[in-house]
């Protein structure tokens, strides 16, 4: 297909898309708004990824069916997260657990804020650029979609020791016992270790 020609269909779609903030589409309409470019789908994910733009579908939303699109953000994401290397990224996430490092929502899992959401991870600055913050692994974090779109000038604020333990001890039973199921989930070396020690 000639450039120009998909330049077209991926405008059409965008202003498309724009025009309808909010509401769901299927892909016979986006199929005939691209003017019946067989390769529609494939604009679709270019305007995600090239152009920043938080196009939903299933994989984001369980309400959502397969071949439904959803745009809820007339604003694109940074293109500094579009042109992040492949290898930052990774390390990043996995040096972060595949986990928010301000909610501690999980990849994949639904988000625990809006559970028809399934978080999806960016990477975030820890000190934004507009304070000087560089784009070096050491100043960024994985963070979700649903605390950046409200967070973006937010330093990390981590609770002290002191502080987490406290709201620790205040919580309910159930609460205590879920967060002993996260802890042996994340660290189960060290809970076996920890539990020979209990027992000896
Ligand atoms: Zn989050």
């Amino acid at each position: 297909m000639p450039a120009g020609q998909r330049k077209g269909a991926r405008a059409k779609l965008r202003a498309h898309f724009l025009a309808n903030i909010g509401r769901v589409m299927g892909s016979d309409e986006l199929r005939r708004v691209s003017g019946n470019v067989s390769e529609w789908a494939r604009r679709v994910r270019e305007l995600r990824t090239e152009e920043g733009y938080q196009i939903l579908t299933h994989n984001d939303r369980s309400d959502l069916k397969p071949g439904e699109y959803l745009l809820l953000n007339p604003t694109p994401a940074p293109a500094f997260e579009r042109t992040i290397s492949k290898e930052t990224r990774a390390f990043v996430l996995d040096r972060n657990g595949f986990t928010c490092q301000m909610c501690g929502a999980v990849a994949g899992e639904p988000h625990p804020y809006d559970p028809s959401r399934r978080t999806r991870l960016q990477i975030g600055h820890i000190i934004d650029k507009s304070m000087g913050g560089k784009d070096d692994p050491s100043n960024l974090r994985a963070i979700c979609s649903v605390c950046n779109e409200g967070a973006r000038n937010l330093t990390l604020d981590r609770p002290s020791l002191r502080k987490l333990l406290i709201q620790v001890r205040r919580a309910t039973g159930a609460d205590q016992l879920e967060v002993l199921r996260w802890l042996v989930r994340k660290f189960p070396k060290h809970a076996e270790r920890f539990l020979k020690g209990v027992r000896a």
